[in-house]
C-alpha cells in the first residue's frame, strides 16, 4: 500500500478488497479528529467531493459538551450544517485499522462555501498566506509529548481517575532498556505512521516516568500540523489496541514533571533557509531577529494558542525544563524560546511555552502570526539571556493562569488584525467557558485542604 493515496489508487485498493473504509474528518477546537466512516463505495460515488456535519463540531468543549454563548453557532441559529470538503492531498492509508483510509477536510460555510473563519486549518492557512504574500515559506516541526499508563482510558475513567500507574517506574529519558519495555506500542506507532506518510524521525523516552516523545520531521506549516493531528490520534488508538491510555494532559500529577509540544520554526524563501545568514553572530539573519522579537513582543498575546486550559497552566513550574519567562536563549532549555542550530543552515527557533495539549494548526497559526508581525514592524533583538532563566527576575513571566492568557487574547490587537474579530471573539469564548466551568468545580484539593481545618 503506498504511503499516499489518489482517488484512482483508492479505487484499485477498493476493487482488490484492501480498503473498504474511509474516515472523512474535519479538526475541531481541541485539535481532534471528528467525521464519519464512509463505505469506500460511497466515497468514491459522492462523499470524496463533499459531506456535512453540524456546526456545534466547532463549539464543543473538552467533553463534547455544546456551551452557548458562541456567535457562529447557537439553538436561536438552529444548530445548522457545515460543508466537509476533502482535501484530497491528504488521503491516505490509515494502516493501523483493518481495510481504512482517511481524508482531512477544509470546512466551509454551507451556503457561500467560503471558508469557516474559526476552525483551525483556516486559521493557519490565513498565515501562510500571509507568509506567502510576503515571499516565505514556513517551516515548522512539533514535537508530541505524552504519557503511557497501564490502564485503558475507559478502564481508568470507570475507576474515577484515580490510582493512575504510569507504565514505566522512573525517569526514562533517552532510556533504551527502559523504552524496550514500551516497544509493543511505540514500534507500531512509528512503523504505522511512516506507512502513512508521517515521516516520524524517531521516538525516545522522555524526563518522567512513563513519559514519551515522538518526532516528526519538519516541513511546510499545515503539513506539520495535520502530521501532528494524525500522529496523535494514532499514537491514542494505537496504545489502545495494546491495552493503555496515552495521555496529552499537560500536567497529570503536581509532582511529575509536565508534557510539551515545543514548536520548531524556520522560514524559507525559493528553497533557501533565509533565517541563516553566515556573516551574522550565530548565524542568525536580521529577518530571523525581527520574526524572534515578534515571538518576544506578542508572546502573552499567542499564550492561550499555546496552553488552553486550566490544567495547561499548572505546567509552568521551575526547575521543570517547562519555561516560566518569555526570553529567548541560545541552546538553553530554561528560557520560552531558544536558538537551536547555531551558525548553521538549520538555524531554528523553538518555543518550549507550549502544552502537550496544544491545537497544532492553532499554535502554528498563532506563532506565525507574532512572528510575521515582528517582520512587518522591523523589530531588532535584544541580545540573549544566559544562565538560569527561572530565577531572573528582570524578565517578563509567562502569563501563569488561563484567566490572564484569556484577558491577552481578548486585548490583543495584533491578533484581531492578522486573525479578525470573529476568530478571537470565538476563542475567547472557549476561553471563558473553560475557566467558568473550572470555577464551578469543588475540587479534591480544598476538600481535603478544609474539610477539617476550616
Ligand atoms: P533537539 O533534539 O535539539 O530538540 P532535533 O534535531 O531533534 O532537535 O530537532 C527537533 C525538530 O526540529 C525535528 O522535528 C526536526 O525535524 C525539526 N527541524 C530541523 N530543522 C528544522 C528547520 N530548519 N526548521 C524547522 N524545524 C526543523
Amino acid at each position: 500500500m503506498p504511503e499516499s493515496l489518489t482517488l484512482k489508487s483508492l479505487r484499485k485498493a477498493a476493487d482488490a478488497g484492501e480498503i473498504d473504509t474511509v474516515l472523512v474528518c474535519l479538526v475541531d477546537m481541541q485539535g481532534r479528529l471528528m467525521g464519519k466512516r464512509f463505505h469506500v463505495s460511497n466515497f468514491l460515488e459522492s462523499a470524496h467531493e463533499e459531506t456535512h456535519c453540524c456546526s456545534y463540531l466547532l463549539a464543543t468543549d473538552l467533553v463534547m459538551n455544546t456551551p452557548e454563548g458562541y456567535q457562529a453557532t447557537s439553538w436561536e441559529q438552529g444548530y445548522g450544517d457545515y460543508v466537509m470538503k476533502p482535501d484530497l492531498s491528504t488521503l491516505r492509508p490509515v494502516p493501523w485499522m483493518a481495510g481504512t483510509a482517511m481524508v482531512l477536510c477544509d470546512v466551509l460555510d454551507h451556503h457561500t462555501h467560503e471558508p469557516v473563519p474559526h476552525s483551525p486549518r483556516a486559521i493557519l492557512k490565513a498565515q501562510i498566506a500571509r507568509a506567502q504574500a510576503m515571499g516565505l515559506t514556513a517551516m515548522m516541526a512539533t514535537e508530541l509529548e505524552f504519557f503511557l499508563f497501564d490502564r485503558t482510558f475507559d478502564e481508568i475513567r470507570k475507576g474515577g481517575f484515580r490510582d493512575l500507574v504510569p507504565f514505566s517506574g522512573y525517569n526514562e529519558d533517552y532510556h533504551i532498556f527502559q523504552t524496550g519495555k514500551e516497544e509493543h506500542v511505540m514500534r507500531p506507532i512509528r512503523n504505522h505512521l511512516v506507512a502513512a506518510g508521517v515521516p516520524v524521525e524517531n521516538t525516545k523516552g522522555e524526563a518522567e516516568a512513563g513519559q514519551a516523545e515522538l518526532n516528526i520531521r519538519y516541513a511546510e506549516a499545515l503539513e506539520t500540523a495535520d502530521n501532528h493531528t494524525i500522529a496523535k490520534h494514532a499514537i491514542k488508538e494505537i496504545a489502545h489496541q495494546q491495552g493503555h491510555a496515552a495521555s496529552f494532559l499537560p500536567k497529570w500529577h503536581a509532582d511529575r514533571v509536565g508534557s510539551a509540544a515545543h514548536v520548531h520554526q524556520s522560514l524559507w524563501k525559493d528553497g533557501t533557509p533565509v533565517f541563516f545568514d553566515v556573516d551574522k553572530p550565530r548565524g542568525m539573519s536580521d529577518l530571523m531577529g525581527s520574526y524572534v522579537a515578534g515571538l518576544l513582543k506578542y508572546s502573552a498575546d499567542v499564550t492561550f494558542f499555546l496552553a488552553p486550559y486550566v490544567n495547561s497552566y499548572k505546567r509552568f513550574v521551575p526547575g521543570t525544563f517547562a519555561p516560566t519567562k518569555v526570553a529567548w536563549s541560545v541552546d538553553n532549555r530554561t528560557a520560552g524560546y531558544r536558538l537551536v542550530g547555531e551558525g548553521t543552515k538549520g538555524v531554528r527557533i523553538e518555543c518550549r511555552i507550549g502544552g502537550s495539549d496544544l491545537n497544532p494548526y492553532l499554535a502554528c497559526a498563532a506563532q506565525l502570526a507574532a512572528g510575521l508581525t515582528g517582520i512587518e514592524e522591523g523589530l531588532s533583538l535584544a541580545d540573549p539571556v544566559d544562565g538560569d532563566v527561572y530565577s531572573m527576575t528582570d524578565v517578563p513571566a509567562v502569563p501563569h493562569t488561563l484567566r490572564a492568557a484569556t484577558d491577552a487574547l481578548r486585548g490583543s490587537s495584533m491578533l484581531r488584525a492578522q486573525m479578525g474579530d470573529w476568530v478571537v471573539d470565538h476563542y475567547t469564548h472557549a476561553a471563558e467557558v473553560e475557566q467558568e466551568s473550572f470555577d464551578r468545580a469543588v475540587t479534591d484539593w480544598e476538600i481535603a485542604r478544609g474539610f477539617e481545618g476550616a
